[in-house]
C-alpha cells in the first residue's frame, strides 16, 4: 500500500466494514457545512519483536470522546469497550504491523442547509498507518502567535470538536509560515494555554509546571501520562497552575505533549533559547520513559495498553518502514 493512498484501508462507518473509498458523506452534511462534529485520536505501537500492536489508553480516548461528543449532544450508541473492539478488529482486518493512528469521528449527519442541530448523529473509526508527526530529535523552535486560543463560553477548547480546530489551524499556519516549528496559544487573558495540536509543559525552579483545565486547554490524555511518569519515575513535583508568557523566556527547558507529537522538546521560542538552548535532561528523559512505557517495555504502565492481536509470537523481526506523509491530513 503507498503512504499517500489509504483507499484500500477498511474503515468503520454507518455500522459497516467497508473500504475508505466507499466510506462517503454527502456535500450537505451538516457538520461539514457548521463543524459540529467531535474527533478523537489515539496511537497504536507496533513491536516488531513482539508481533502486537499496543493501543495507548484506547479506553480513555473513547470515553472522552463520548463525553465531548454529548457537549454538541452528538449520541454514540456503543459503549467505549465496543468501540474499542472495532478498532482492534480494523487493525486486524487491515493486518497491520507499523505504527498506526486511530481516528473516531461523530458528527452532525443531517443532509440539508440549516444551523440549528437536529438528532441524526452518525460516526466512523477510521485506522492508518502512521509515523512521526514533529521532527523533534534535534528541539522544536516554538513560536507566540497573534491568534488567541478559543474560549470556554464561545466553543469548549476542552472538547475535539472539529469547528474549533480552526484556531489550530490557523495558528499552525502562522506560526510555520514564520519560521516557527510551532504555535504556542495565549489565552484573552494572556496566560499561556498550549500548543496548536499539543499541551505545553515547562520546567522551571525545579518543578514541572503546566496550565491549568481552566486555561482553555484540551486536557490531553498524554498531558496525564508525562505528569504520572514524572511524579512516580523522576520524583518531579507537578504543578498545575496559569503560566505567563515571560515564563516561558525564563524556563529551564519546555516541551509538547501529544498523542501525534508524543513529547516533543522545545529548544527555542520566540527566537529565544530556552535554558542552553539544547533539549534538556527531564524532556530526554520524559521522552524516554514515555516511549518505552507506550512499547510495552515498562511492567507498571502495561495497564495503559491494549493489544489488538490476540495472540502474539516472540519471534524477532525487522522493524517495518512507516512513511507515512499526511501528517496535517491526520494528525492532531
Ligand atoms: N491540545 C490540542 C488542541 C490537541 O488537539 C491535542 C491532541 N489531541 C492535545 C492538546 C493533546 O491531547 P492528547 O494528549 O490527548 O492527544
Amino acid at each position: 500500500m503507498k503512504a499517500e493512498d489509504h483507499s484500500d484501508v477498511i474503515v468503520y462507518f454507518k455500522n459497516q466494514y467497508v473500504p475508505l473509498r466507499e466510506a462517503n458523506i454527502s456535500i450537505l452534511t451538516h457538520a461539514l457545512h457548521y463543524g459540529t462534529g467531535v474527533f478523537d485520536g489515539i496511537r497504536g505501537y507496533w513491536e516488531s519483536r513482539e508481533k502486537q500492536l499496543y493501543l495507548v489508553r484506547p479506553m480513555d480516548h473513547y470515553r472522552r470522546w463520548k463525553a465531548h461528543s454529548g457537549i454538541i449532544r452528538i449520541g454514540i450508541g456503543l459503549e467505549a469497550s465496543e468501540l474499542c473492539e472495532i478498532t482492534t478488529e480494523l487493525i486486524r482486518r487491515n493486518h497491520f504491523e507499523s505504527h498506526v493512528y486511530v481516528r473516531p469521528l461523530a458528527y452532525k449527519s443531517a443532509v440539508r442547509i440549516g444551523v440549528n442541530p437536529d438528532e441524526q448523529d452518525a460516526f466512523a473509526v477510521m485506522v492508518i498507518p502512521f509515523g512521526d508527526y514533529l521532527d523533534s530529535v534535534h528541539g522544536l523552535h516554538a513560536g507566540v502567535v497573534s491568534w488567541r486560543r478559543i474560549e470556554d463560553n464561545a466553543i469548549p477548547g476542552r472538547a475535539k470538536i472539529c469547528g474549533s480546530y480552526v484556531n489550530s489551524a490557523l495558528a499552525g499556519d502562522e506560526a510555520r509560515r514564520n519560521g516557527f516549528d510551532e504555535a504556542i496559544f495565549l489565552t484573552e487573558s494572556g496566560h499561556v494555554a498550549e500548543g496548536a495540536t499539543c499541551n505545553i509543559f515547562l520546567m522551571r525552579g525545579g518543578k514541572l509546571i503546566t496550565p491549568c483545565g481552566s486555561e482553555n486547554i484540551l486536557e490531553g490524555i498524554t498531558r496525564n501520562c508525562i505528569a504520572e511518569l514524572a511524579h512516580n519515575e523522576l520524583h518531579l513535583e507537578v504543578v498545575e497552575r496559569p503560566v505567563d508568557r515571560s515564563e516561558l523566556y525564563l524556563a529551564d527547558e519546555i516541551f509538547f505533549t501529544g498523542t501525534a507529537v508524543e513529547v516533543a522538546p522545545v529548544v527555542r521560542v520566540d527566537h529565544r533559547n530556552i535554558g542552553s538552548g539544547t533539549i534538556g535532561p527531564v524532556s530526554a528523559e520524559l521522552r524516554h520513559l514515555y516511549l518505552d512505557a507506550t512499547r510495552g517495555r515498562m511492567a507498571a504502565y502495561r495497564h495503559w495498553l491494549m493489544p489488538a492481536y490476540e495472540t502474539a509470537s516472540t519471534a524477532p523481526e525487522e522493524p517495518q518502514l512507516v512513511g507515512v506523509s499526511d501528517r496535517d491530513l491526520w494528525a492532531v
